[in-house]
């Protein structure tokens, strides 16, 4: 969950699959015989080699940790056990990578409980179709057909990941327009991806290859690839386009405007992977020839280091064509929090602010209050977006609080990503969530 305070070691693009002991923690890859830690037991290696690097790089931080966790639940409970039970025993961790490598731990589907809490010596069962659930030998061995299915998605679509990885070192596919349009199209006569990357991007070459979920159709395993990236690549742009539909929504004339400033709020890792992609603003909007954007939040921009000081922005590089044309796109990042920010010389009243599944009602409230505080009566309108459900329960409950208004009500985003992820101990076993799945709009004042 992102938050004021990103985290920065990159954890949460580790595949679940690892964390559910199915790959290499390390390498990602899926060898015959995988070791586990043997002090914990949280995490498998492929080889020597490939543990000595993760310790090296983040287990040394955490093992120590998550044996005193191991220590607190030699209890054996039950199998009727609950899964609050499960749920209450889940500790908080201050960083990621704790809370991830103890929130996936395989648990018995049906009884809750971890491999260190069965009687002497049982173990789980993975379930073979999905990898990512498991049975104890005293519970029925099988789970819904339909969850086991979104699952299968899931384990599909990290393979995508592993093998790009694997290929390029890189995780993150961007795949949004090559050219820019040359007239506008509301985004809000859009159903969906099907329709953007069919109608309003160039890749609609592939329209008779995909079903509108984005599933590959033939059988011909290089448009396979291209397809399946297209689906992935819905994860990054998620952010672009959730941005442009809350252009369309807040100004009425987006379609002749010229310039826009942003401001992205606690932006996290994501935001900045997908930087490239904030050129689909140009592409989709052609009337654009500058956008400013301003990127906000405690952590940002460690690797690319700007001037802090100065504020002197970065110049985002364009396609030959926004170039001859003049179009532009400056980033200047400012690293705190962003009630703290407004204050600061280098504020200007954004049209636009965004803060993208920032988790302020459930992670950090203490960093998040002022801040929303403050955008509760802000002079610019600001998109919010959430993963889960119950994360809008909680913020709706807080702009209640402050007597915010809404230029748009809490709804499903047309522009979530479309690759399914598994919730780190969510509200339920197996909780599925999608990034960006919901959003809203606070009301300016
Ligand atoms: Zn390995
Ligand atoms: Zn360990
Ligand atoms: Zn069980
Ligand atoms: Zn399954
Ligand atoms: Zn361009």
């Amino acid at each position: 969950m992102a938050s004021q305070d990103p985290h920065t070691d990159g954890s949460d693009r580790i595949p679940t699959l690892a964390y559910k002991q199915a790959l290499c923690f390390s390498c990602w890859d899926i060898p015959s015989n995988l070791n586990r830690c043997i002090a914990c037991k949280r995490v498998s290696y492929c080889s020597v080699k490939c543990q000595k690097q993760d310790w090296n790089r983040n287990h040394k931080k955490i093992c120590k940790k998550l044996v005193a966790l191991n220590k607190q639940k030699t209890c054996v409970p039950s199998t009727g056990r609950r899964w609050n039970d499960y749920y209450d025993e889940q500790v908080y961790y201050p960083t990621h990578l704790e809370r991830r490598a103890a929130g996936y731990e395989p648990y018995c589907y049906h009884c809750y409980r971890r491999e260190s809490q069965l009687e002497d010596g049982a173990k789980l069962k993975v379930c073979r179709y999905c990898f990512l659930t498991s049975f104890c030998p005293s519970c029925q061995q099988t789970h819904p057909s339909a969850e086991c299915a979104t699952l299968q998605d899931i384990a599909a679509d990290e393979k995508i990941v592993v093998d790009l990885y694997r290929k390029t070192g890189k995780i993150s596919t961007i795949s949004f327009t090559a050219f820019p349009r040359k007239y506008h199209i509301p985004f809000s006569s859009a159903t969906g991806w099907y329709d953007y990357y069919t109608r309003f991007s160039d890749k609609g070459g592939f329209s008779s290859k995909m079903n509108p979920d984005l599933k590959y159709q033939a059988n011909d395993p290089k448009e396979r690839e291209f397809v399946e990236y297209m689906r992935y690549g819905t994860n990054t742009t998620t952010t672009q386009l959730t941005l442009i539909a809350a252009l369309e929504a807040i100004i009425r004339n987006i379609s002749t405007q010229h310039s826009i400033n942003l401001h992205i709020i606690g932006a996290a890792g994501a935001e900045f992977a997908a930087l490239p992609a904030f050129e689909e603003l140009l592409h989709q909007l052609p009337s654009l020839t500058a956008v400013q954007l301003s990127f906000v939040g405690p952590n940002v921009f460690k690797d690319l280091e700007d001037d802090t000081e100065s504020q002197k922005p970065h110049t985002l590089q364009c396609c030959t064509a926004c170039v001859k044309m003049g179009r532009s796109i400056s980033i200047a990042t400012w690293r705190g929090l962003y009630h703290a920010y407004i204050d600061t010389k280098f504020y200007k009243t954004p049209d636009l602010a965004a803060a993208f599944h920032s988790g302020f009602s459930v992670d950090e409230q203490a960093d998040w209050f002022p801040t929303i505080n403050y955008l509760a009566h802000a002079p610019h309108p600001t998109l919010f977006t959430a993963d889960r459900f119950f994360e809008i329960e909680g913020e709706m409950g807080v702009w209640k609080y402050l007597g915010a208004e809404f230029v748009k009500n809490a709804e499903v985003n047309k522009w979530k990503g479309m690759t399914p992820s598994l919730g780190v101990c969510g509200d339920k076993p197996n909780e599925v969530t999608y990034r960006n799945n919901w959003w809203y709009i606070v009301k300016q004042s």
